[in-house]
């Protein structure tokens, strides 16, 4: 009898066992599967409604909407939203331009109505840079042609075109001389923030940009250049959709070099020292980028240095096509699980440090370049070629906010030291730490007035009022800190700053925003943004 109750008991216990085991696998499978899911549509979480409490929203200027049937309206009214989420926004409605004639009816449609006008693409700015309150959007992805002259080595482009389409046309041949680091931006919402990437050599892509057709608020038809029309020129690159529209970019482009890949693990603090001695001065350099440690065991204190030296001037011609990135589900649940605590922190650094140069894929055959020994051969296009599908996801309540900061080159140890600290106190997850080299930039609203080291942060956040609350305190610290160092942070992104500290890292902006005026006298291009800079300038 004791035996057979103390066996049920072990059953009873083995039972309980399997089912606490069971259960978790499954709950861990489920949350895995989460995780790893892709976006199933646009994020729409809200909107923060203010620019250091001056108040965003507005009323509409208009009793009756009124929709022009010879327009290709997306949308008569509803909202807008940017890839933050957080910037839910109604508009008039969404022209989608599918050619030249529907920018110049819209903008004419707009003066005759008294209506705005804002300019948006992949909407990957954010902070309300691609609309506003009840404007009208142009939705500028139609307008995507690409035309490439080899004898000219340019590219002329349509500003819809984005870097993705424009690489698998250049390929195998020809590459883009300067962009962002991933290709899934438009050409138009490149030149408007005067991105950068990569390549530190070329700088950033107002180097690249031989001309632009642009059309301006009254209907006009322009062309621009560094030699042409320079002073609108540098306010269109840059500009963020204010000064007018790019119907056309003509961009100079490179031949697809082979580059031979290699990482070191460094410390942080022997960046400066490595970037004067090995890297600035060779031309050999062709990409390279710095990605600081988020495990807290090292935070931000080691950093692989990623580099793509020159070994051939061409890529074989009989090169296969660009692959697509690879091992997205894995990729996107380690960079899920790193919002979830320091062990999966430390396991992403592990696998960034250890596992992943064991799959890296060496897209040139050795022989094909001439290179000795197990070198990884790659073409220039390859790793300009990614499109990131890894850091979007199925999660509603957060999102993934980027941060860039750009600081003089001389400043880089302190700084660095002081965003660490910041960073190490904030409660909101450190995803993504990198380091980037600007040149001085010529452009009205420069981010850069002297070479330049910036870091590029992404940083998760809850949806909620709570998030942002904690995200506009980061900022803010970590602009502070910007100042601190004589440096400026990057304008497309979300409009957490003061009023004092957008003016301290702007001074130009009371004769950015003069100048708006003078092309634009009635203001008809508008984004919240620009709202914003005006209220933070006293012109609002
Ligand atoms: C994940 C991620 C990674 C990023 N990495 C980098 C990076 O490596 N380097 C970097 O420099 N930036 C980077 N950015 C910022 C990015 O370059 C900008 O947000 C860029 O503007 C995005 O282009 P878009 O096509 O999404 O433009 P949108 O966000 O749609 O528009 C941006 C601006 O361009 C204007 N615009 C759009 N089309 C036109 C047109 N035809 N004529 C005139 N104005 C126009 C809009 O009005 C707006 O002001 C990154 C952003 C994200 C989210």
């Amino acid at each position: 009898m004791a035996e057979q109750a103390r066996r049920f008991r072990l059953s009873r216990r083995a039972l309980l066992g399997l089912a606490i085991v069971g259960g978790g696998a499954v709950w861990a499978g489920a949350t895995a599967a989460r995780l790893m899911r892709a976006p199933s549509g646009a994020k729409d979480a809200g909107r923060i409604a203010d620019l250091d409490g001056v108040p965003l929203p507005q009323e509409p200027d208009f009793d009756n909407p009124y929709y022009d049937a010879s327009l290709p309206w997306a949308s008569e009214g509803g909202t807008i939203n940017d890839v933050s989420a957080l910037s839910r926004t109604p508009v008039y409605g969404v022209v989608k331009v599918a050619e030249e004639k529907h920018v110049a009816d819209a903008l004419a449609f707009a003066r005759g109505n008294n209506l705005s006008v804002s300019l948006a693409a992949v909407r990957h700015s954010m902070g309300g840079q691609a609309f506003d309150d009840h404007a009208i959007v142009l939705d500028m992805m139609g307008l995507n042609s690409i035309e490439v002259d080899e004898a000219a080595m340019t590219v002329t482009v349509g500003p819809g075109a984005t870097w993705h389409d424009i690489q698998n046309v250049l390929h195998p041949r020809f590459a883009v001389k300067a962009m962002q680091s991933t290709d899934i931006f438009s050409v138009g919402g490149s030149i408007s923030v005067n991105a950068h990437g990569m390549d530190h050599q070329a700088g950033s892509i107002v180097g690249s940009v031989k001309a632009l057709e642009v059309m301006l608020a009254d209907g006009n038809k322009t062309t621009c250049s560094r030699d042409q029309n320079a002073d609108l020129f540098r306010h269109v690159v840059g500009g963020y959709g204010l000064f007018g529209v790019v119907l056309k970019a003509v961009l100079e482009i490179v031949p697809n070099a082979v580059y031979q890949t290699s990482r070191a693990v460094i410390r942080s603090e022997d960046f400066p020292k490595l970037f004067e001695t090995e890297m600035v001065g060779d031309p050999g350099l062709g990409l390279f980028y710095g990605h600081l440690s988020t495990a807290r065991s090292n935070f931000l204190e080691d950093m692989i240095v990623y580099r793509y030296d020159k070994v051939a001037d061409t890529a074989p011609p009989d090169m296969g096509p660009l692959g697509e990135p690879g091992m997205v589900g894995v990729k996107r649940l380690i960079m899920n699980l790193a919002k979830r605590g320091e062990v999966f922190q430390s396991f992403k650094w592990y696998m960034e440090k250890e596992l992943e140069p064991e799959f890296e894929s060496c897209t040139v055959p050795r022989t094909a370049a001439m290179a000795e020994g197990e070198a990884c051969l790659v073409s220039r296009n390859n790793p300009m070629h990614d499109s990131v599908p890894y850091l979007f996801n199925d999660l509603p309540e957060e999102t993934d906010i980027l941060h860039e900061y750009f600081f003089p080159r001389s400043e880089y140890n302190a700084f660095i030291a002081g965003a660490r600290e910041i960073l190490r106190k904030s409660e909101l997850p450190l995803l993504n730490a990198s380091i980037r080299v600007v040149h001085a930039e010529d452009t009205a609203l420069t981010y850069a007035k002297e070479d330049a080291f910036s870091l590029v942060l992404y940083v998760n956040q809850r949806t909620d009022e709570d998030g942002n609350a904690k995200m506009r305190a980061l900022t803010r610290e970590l602009v502070d800190l910007t100042l601190k160092h004589r440096g400026r942070f990057f304008l497309p992104y979300q409009l957490h700053y003061t009023r004092a500290q957008v003016m301290a890292a702007y001074p130009e902006l009371p004769a950015f925003l003069a100048k708006k005026r003078q092309y634009d006298p009635r203001e008809l291009f508008t984004s919240t943004f620009y709202r914003g800079l005006k209220a933070a300038a006293g012109m609002a």
